[in-house]
């Protein structure tokens, strides 16, 4: 899903999975790893979100909607 925004994150009722599309790095973010805030706007690339590993900016991105699939997408890295 491209252009989910810190509102989205902020207000999902869970963590949201992000892929590196270089690197295949998966890491499960929250709302207050990314320090979001409901009603803001920005999407994740703009508020600069990078990879830890190679910091490509190109992500992709999985809202989970529940966690099971949270415990999955982790296992599958
Ligand atoms: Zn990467």
């Amino acid at each position: 899903m491209f252009g989910l925004t810190l509102h989205d994150v902020a207000t999902a009722p869970h963590p949201i999975g992000i892929e590196c599309e270089r690197c295949i790095r998966r890491v499960v973010v929250t709302a207050a790893t990314l320090k979001a805030r409901s009603g803001d706007r920005r999407t994740l690339e703009e508020a600069g979100l990078v990879c830890s590993r190679c910091g490509s900016r190109v992500f992709g991105i999985t809202r989970f909607l529940s966690q099971a699939e949270l415990r999955a997408f982790v296992r599958a890295r």
